[in-house]
């Protein structure tokens, strides 16, 4: 039997080593000879070998055919489908471009100051300080056991065993690794040394040219990473990398760990330098010591960059490595904002970037303070911010990363991968340790949303023409019954454990609705006559993604409690395009003004009920879409752990009628292009109050003027006002080499104009010790005002607001006052009703009203 199946690579960096190995895993599965054709290069690949695979050359858009024969052939073809449509396209690492510098940004306490320095492209963010160390990446060869094999069949025999050897001590490291990305990479690993055509160059190699196992390797590795390196595609030519490794750990089996890759012993902070480095090796080293990587080739996709950027390793590449040579062993520090890497630092440079590292430090300390507190907008006003999950692990991580409930748990997980469903103690026991994780917040689990394109083998299901409309979720629960059934049971007597919500998936019609409410009041009578515990007031909704249910609203709200907006297939019926389909991303838009009016009508129908409702597709996670989403009113929406502090810091600089009006534009507009356009202009957004709180520093050390400054331009880095603190800084400075700003009576007014500026600011920097600042009467600096204006408001706001301090500051009283007050509340209070700037008041973020309340 030959089954086929087409498909567009969604992957924007191709098919590469990752991908092709969980690919290969699904095959290999299989007893069906499975074959994939990249229509566009002509090239086949045996999809039972990364290396096969990776050679296909299958990039972004390609066509690709999938031809599977064998008996098992039909199973095969629905896993795989599965797996593309489903994991594929979700499995790419993203690696943010590289930004390469112009011109370095260097430090203004540092013009004047002699130091020497290598150029890098700045890969993972960062600063490093630390002592340089030299690692020579090339592999280690046996050269003894070069010589040809005398027996070349026990040669082969011995090679067997080594590979044997090799996929053993993958397993073993994949069966003690929880870091993710550490664990796809040793799967890509184990992939290659379990990779067929791997295993035929070698025995080619041994058996027919009489080579010892050792020449094979190095044969097979120059071979492979030729091929690799050929490639136009980069992230394939990163991949040579991946077989140097491996064949490196193919050599440490066969011939001992004298050959392994020894991790240097280190007792202080270090940089690496490395013209390349392995994944193996890069992993191998001490992360505790290992503070920066310098690479010479590598690229953004590179494994090893990838594996660092995981680790939080600042990094540069396209370092000349050479040149860092003489400076081993000596101070160095690296720098992946300006894309430096400084030899052998003088001591103001060590200690100006001792700040740095501070700066970063307490930026780190405000995300992760704000991403353990609830979701609030800019006025305090709560907005929930919940997380999808799929397994108790992947919740505990989202709690951990700061998400208030789980706003889709996708149950369907518990049922894939099994020869039988879980029975009802299974699955309650799963349930149970969730609502355990979750001590108390709430969860909305999602029942078996299965059928279709996400296949169960043993359901048995015909193969559909149309797999995205067809037997899926709730439609298939009629002749399921007792599945559903089980899992509603379950579901309901872990209700007695925790806050737990259940949720339908693809409701369309008022019938459905009853059906489920029918069997759903059923199962809880059962429950109520065995005395099993649970709790009754288990709420049960309904998740709208099919465009009929969105029109259906006031009669599902009859039966529902309430509601949850599946915008990913919501999306895909609405604008009638596959969501898997890369050549369609341009119809599959969620800022299509047709599809947000559409999400306005249903906000406001359950609304009109006085229904709750949240959001849980992928348009939630996307950052541009927060102010429309917040603007339509929903109660909470839930999304992928690792966007949650980001949208938390995002959520606190909108206001609710900012996000109103720019929805209100949104819906106006006349397509999808133009709302994105909307999105990525500067938001035209109520500024935010001059001096705040947070805004006051007390008891401050500054050594001198440049550190007092670069205290009060970092404050605003950390509390999110600028990106760019040294564009800030050296604004600042321009105004001060023109005359110093310190304006007699122990105070000093630096101000500057940057583009740099989310909104004015002052920073009040009350020293404990005064610092030197050239002042109109010599006398040094007690309390510094720095005022920061944007670019954008220089004529109107600048001038007043520098002449408002200015005459306040030769007020005896004012200066008195700001002398005596002990905490930045009443500073803060008091300059603002000086100058007549209004404060803003948060309230208390338990006594915060919701965004409803409003
Ligand atoms: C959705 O359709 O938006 C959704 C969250 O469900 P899934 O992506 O699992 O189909
Ligand atoms: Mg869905």
């Amino acid at each position: 039997m030959l089954l086929e199946h087409r498909f567009i690579c969604p992957l924007i960096n191709g098919i590469h080593a990752r991908p092709a190995s969980l690919l290969e895993e699904v095959a290999r599965g299989f007893a069906a000879r499975i074959e994939l054709t990249n229509e566009k290069n002509r090239r086949q690949a045996d999809c039972k070998s990364v290396l096969s695979i990776v050679s296909a050359d299958i990039r972004h858009g390609d066509s690709c055919r999938l031809q599977i024969a064998g008996q098992d052939a039909p199973a095969a073809l629905a896993r795989l489908t599965a797996f593309l449509e489903q994991t594929l396209p979700h499995c790419e690492t993203a690696a943010p471009a590289p930004r390469v510098p112009d011109e370095p940004l260097l430090p203004p306490a540092l013009d004047q100051t002699h130091w020497h320095y290598l150029k890098g492209v700045p890969t993972v963010a960062g600063i490093a300080c630390g002592e340089l160390h030299l690692i020579d990446g090339q592999p280690v060869i046996p050269p003894v056991a070069l010589l040809p094999a005398a027996e070349p069949g026990r040669e082969w025999q011995r090679a067997e065993q080594s590979l044997e050897k090799l996929i053993g001590y993958f397993d073993e490291q994949i069966a003690h690794t929880s870091q993710p990305t550490v664990l796809e990479m040793l799967h890509a690993h184990r992939s290659l040394a379990r990779d067929p055509a791997l295993r035929r160059q070698l025995e080619a190699s041994i058996v027919s040219g009489g080579n010892s196992l050792a020449a094979a390797i190095d044969q097979a590795r120059e071979f492979f990473t030729g091929t690799l390196t050929a490639s136009s595609n980069t992230t394939l030519r990163e991949r040579a990398l991946d077989v140097q490794d491996v064949c490196q750990q193919l050599y440490v089996q066969a011939y001992g760990p004298g050959l392994a890759t020894k991790a240097p012993a280190w007792s202080k902070p270090v940089i690496v330098v490395a013209n390349q480095l392995t994944p193996g090796q890069f992993l191998a080293l001490d992360k505790k010591h290992l503070k920066g990587l310098v690479l010479g080739h590598a690229g953004a996709t590179s494994h090893t960059v990838i594996l660092a950027r995981s680790f939080g390793i600042p990094t540069l590449v396209g370092v000349a490595t050479g040149e860092a040579r003489l400076a081993a062993g000596l101070a160095a520090v690296l720098d992946a904002e300006a894309g430096l890497l400084l030899l052998d630092p003088p001591m103001a440079a060590q200690r100006y970037y001792a700040l740095e590292l501070a700066r970063l430090a307490d930026r780190e300390n405000h995300i992760n303070h704000t991403s353990q507190a609830p979701g609030t907008i800019q006025t305090g006003a709560r907005f929930e911010l919940a997380a999808n999950a799929a397994s108790t692990e992947e919740a505990e991580r989202a709690f951990a990363l700061g998400a208030e409930s789980i706003g889709l748990f996708r149950s369907e997980m518990l049922f894939l991968d099994q020869p039988s469903p879980p029975d009802e103690t299974a699955q309650l026991q799963i349930y149970q340790r969730l609502l355990k994780t979750a001590g108390g917040r709430m969860v909305i689990i999602r029942t078996l949303d299965a059928g279709g394109d996400k296949p169960l083998p043993y359901l048995h299901l015909p193969a559909e023409e149309n797999p995205a409309l067809g037997y899926r979720a709730i439609r298939i629960y009629r002749e399921f019954e007792t599945l559903f059934r089980t899992q509603l049971r379950a579901l309901l007597r872990a209700s007695a454990s925790g806050p737990l919500r259940i949720m339908i998936p693809m409701v369309t019609t008022s019938d459905e609705a009853r059906w489920v409410k029918n069997i759903f009041q059923e199962e809880k009578a059962h429950l109520s006559a065995t005395g099993l515990p649970f709790n009754p007031a288990t709420q049960l909704g309904a998740m709208i993604e099919v465009p009929a249910a969105a029109y259906a609203l006031p009669v599902l709200g009859q039966e529902f409690d309430f509601f949850s907006i599946g915008s990913n297939d919501l999306l895909q019926y609405f604008a009638a395009t596959d969501r898997a389909d890369a050549r369609l991303a341009h119809l599959y838009t969620p800022t299509n003004p047709a599809f947000l009016q559409l999400l306005k009508n249903i906000v406001d129908q359950a609304h009109a009920q006085q229904k709750w409702i949240g959001l849980c597709g992928e348009m939630a996670g996307q950052i541009r879409c927060l102010p429309l989403l917040l603007g339509l009113g929903l109660d909470e929406i839930s999304v992928s752990a690792n966007v949650l502090r980001d949208l938390k810091m995002e959520l606190a600089a909108w206001q609710l009628a900012e996000s109103r009006q720019l929805l209100l534009t949104a819906l106006g507009c006349p397509s999808s292009r133009a709302v994105e356009a909307l999105l990525a202009q500067p938001a035209d957004r109520t500024p935010l109050a001059l001096l705040t709180p947070d805004l006051v520093l007390l008891d401050a050390v500054a050594a001198d003027k440049f550190e007092a400054i670069k205290l009060a331009t970092d404050r605003l880095f950390v509390l999110g006002r600028t990106q760019q603190p040294r564009a800030l800084e050296r604004a600042v400075w321009e105004r001060e080499q023109i005359g110093s700003t310190g304006f007699g009576h122990a105070f000093a007014i630096p101000h500057g104009k940057s583009g740099a500026l989310r909104s004015n600011s002052l920073v009040l920097v009350k020293f404990k010790t005064p610092v030197a600042w050239d002042s109109l009467d010599g006398e040094p600096v007690k309390i510094m005002i720095l005022v920061a204006i944007r670019e954008a408001d220089a004529h109107t706001q600048h001038m007043s607001i520098l002449a408002k301090l200015a005459r306040r500051v030769m007020d005896e009283t004012f200066r008195e006052e700001l002398q005596q007050a002990a905490d930045g509340t009443t500073i803060c209070d008091y300059v603002n009703a000086c100058i007549g700037a209004s404060p803003r008041v948060r309230p208390a973020a338990a006594a915060a009203p919701s965004l409803r309340e409003l």
